[in-house]
C-alpha cells in the first residue's frame, strides 16, 4: 500500500446517497417541465428554469409544444443509456476497447484519467503448473478431510531482487499449512524462471507460475504501478479459464499472513474485509465496524478513495466477480484497490468484515529491506572444486543474491583463528 503524499489525489468522491441524486438528474430534468411532480433536484435547478413568465398567446403556443419536446427528448436520453449499457457487456477483458468501457464503469468518479486505464490484455506467459496438492497433512489432518472447502486463489506479484527467493521461501511455509489453496505467482520479469519453476515445485502446494511483465512504459514512472501487470495477468488467467468458484486473494510476497486468515476469508459469499497492520502513518488500515455492518475505513491516505482499502485487506469470492465482465486493475499507482473493487461494483452494505468484526491483524504489511545484489572479488581460478564456494557463489548469482567477479567489490575474504586473510592465501 502506497503511504505517500506524492500521490495525486482525486477529487474526492460521491457518497452512495450523492450519487443516487446525480442518477436522478436526466429523469427530473425530463419529467418536470413535462408536468411530473417536482423532485428534489427539480426543485435545486437554478432560478432561470423557474423564473415566472408573463402569460401571453407566444407563450401558450410554446406551452404546446413543450410536450413533443419532452416526448423526444425522453427518447433521445432512453436510446443514449440503452446503447451505452449494451456495450458495457460487450467490452470484457481483453477488448482493445476497453477504455471505453473504463470510462462507462468509472465515468462517475471525478478526476480518473481514462488513459491510465488499460485493457486486460497483458503479456502472460504460463511457465510452469501444476494442480496436484502432494502434501499429506495440513493443520494435523489429512488432505482428503478439507476436500469439501472452496480452493482460494492466493496472488502473488513478485519481482527478481535478491529478497526474492527468501520472500517466497518464508510466503510458501505460510502456505504449506494452508489446505485447498492454488498459488499463482506472477513474476514481473520479460523471461520464466527456472529457479522458481524448481522452487514451486518443491513445495508440493498446486501452483502457477506466470511471467507478467511491468510494460516497459510504466518502469520509469515515479510512483511505479508495482505488481499491477502481474495482478492483471492473473485476473486474465482466471477468465480465461472461466474461474467461477473460489475464493481471490491478492498476498504480496513481503508480507505476514496468520494462518487464521484463511479461515477468515474463505467463506466469502461477495467481498470480506479487515484490518492490514503496519499499514502507514496509523500502522494500521481497515475498515470501520458498527453493530456488525462496515460503516467506514480508517487510513491515514484517503485521497478521494471510496474504497481506501490496502490490497491485503479484502477477498473477493469469484462466482460474485463473474458477475462482472469489466473487472479490471488500471496502472493507476495508489488507486489499484480502490479502482479493482469499484470495477467489481460493490456496495458498502455488502461488505462481509472479518477477523472478530475487524478487531484482529491477520495480515501484516511487512516489508523487507531493499538492498542491490553485491559483487564480490572472488578469482574464476578459486571458483572449482577444491572448496565449496564457486558453488556457492554460483547458486547466490542464479537466486538474484551476489555474484562474484575477478576485478570487481571488495576482495573476498575469509579468516582463520580470527585472523583475516586474502582468500588466495587459503584457497591456493
Ligand atoms: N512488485 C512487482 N514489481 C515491482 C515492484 C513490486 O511485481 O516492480 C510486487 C512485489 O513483489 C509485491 C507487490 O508487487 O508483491 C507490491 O510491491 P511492494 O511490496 O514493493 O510494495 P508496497 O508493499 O510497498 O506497497
Ligand atoms: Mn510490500
Amino acid at each position: 500500500m502506497p503511504s505517500a503524499p506524492h500521490y495525486q489525489a482525486l477529487e474526492p468522491q460521491t457518497s452512495d446517497d450523492d450519487e443516487d441524486i446525480e442518477n436522478c438528474k436526466v429523469p427530473a430534468l425530463v419529467s418536470t417541465p413535462c408536468g411530473g411532480a417536482a423532485t428534489p433536484a427539480a426543485m435545486t435547478m437554478p432560478p432561470r428554469w423557474s423564473r415566472p413568465r408573463p402569460v401571453s398567446s407566444v407563450s401558450s403556443r410554446r406551452r404546446c409544444w413543450l410536450p413533443v419536446i419532452c416526448v423526444v427528448g425522453f427518447f433521445l436520453v432512453f436510446f443514449y443509456f440503452t446503447l451505452n449499457s449494451e456495450n458495457r457487456f460487450t467490452l470484457g477483458l481483453g477488448n482493445a476497447n476497453l477504455d471505453d468501457s473504463e470510462d462507462a464503469v468509472y465515468g462517475a468518479h471525478n478526476g480518473l484519467d481514462s488513459t491510465n486505464s488499460h485493457a486486460i490484455n497483458e503479456s502472460l506467459h504460463i511457465c510452469s503448473e501444476s494442480h496436484e496438492d502432494r502434501r499429506v497433512y495440513m493443520q494435523d489432518k489429512p488432505r482428503n478431510a478439507y476436500a469439501q472447502l472452496p480452493v482460494i486463489y492466493f496472488v502473488t506479484p513478485t519481482y527478481p531482487r535478491r529478497e526474492q527467493i527468501p520472500e517466497l521461501t518464508r510466503l510458501a511455509h505460510t502456505l504449506l499449512h494452508v489446505p485447498h489453496i492454488h498459488w499463482l505467482v506472477a513474476n514481473d520479469h520479460e523471461r520464466c524462471d527456472t529457479f522458481i519453476d524448481i522452487l514451486l515445485n518443491r513445495f508440493g502446494i498446486p501452483f502457477t507460475h506466470m511471467a507478467s511483465p511491468m510494460p516497459s512504459k510504466f518502469r520509469g514512472s515515479k510512483p511505479a504501478p508495482r505488481g499491477v501487470a502481474n495482478r492483471r495477468a492473473v485476473l486474465q488467467w482466471i477468465r480465461q479459464n472461466n474461474l467461477t468458484n473460489g475464493i481471490l486473494y491478492f498476498g504480496d510476497d513481503d508480507n505476514t499472513y496468520d494462518l487464521r486468515l484463511f479461515d477468515e476469508i474463505r467463506p466469502t459469499q461477495r467481498v470480506s474485509m479487515f484490518p492490514v497492520g503496519l499499514i502507514a502513518d496509523y500502522a494500521v488500515s481497515g475498515p470501520v465496524v458498527r453493530q456488525g455492518k462496515v460503516v467506514a475505513f480508517l487510513d491515514s491516505w484517503i485521497a478521494g478513495r471510496r474504497w481506501p482499502v490496502d490490497m491485503a485487506g479484502f477477498a473477493v469470492n469469484l462466482n460474485y466477480m463473474s458477475q462482472y465482465p469489466n473487472v479490471n486493475m488500471p496502472y493507476k499507482p495508489g488507486y489499484e484497490e480502490d479502482l479493482f473493487l469499484r470495477s467489481i461494483n460493490l456496495h458498502i452494505d455488502q461488505i462481509e468484515p472479518r477477523g472478530n468484526n475487524c478487531t484482529e491483524i491477520l495480515v501484516w504489511h511487512t516489508q523487507t529491506k531493499n538492498k542491490k545484489a553485491p559483487v564480490v572479488r572472488l578469482e574464476a581460478k578459486y571458483m572449482d572444486g577444491r572448496s565449496n564456494l564457486g558453488a556457492l557463489f554460483r547458486a547466490l548469482k542464479v537466486m538474484g543474491v551476489a555474484s562474484a567477479s575477478d576485478n570487481e567489490g571488495p576482495i573476498a575474504l575469509i579468516s582463520k583463528n580470527g585472523k583475516e586473510k586474502s582468500h588466495s592465501l587459503i584457497l591456493s
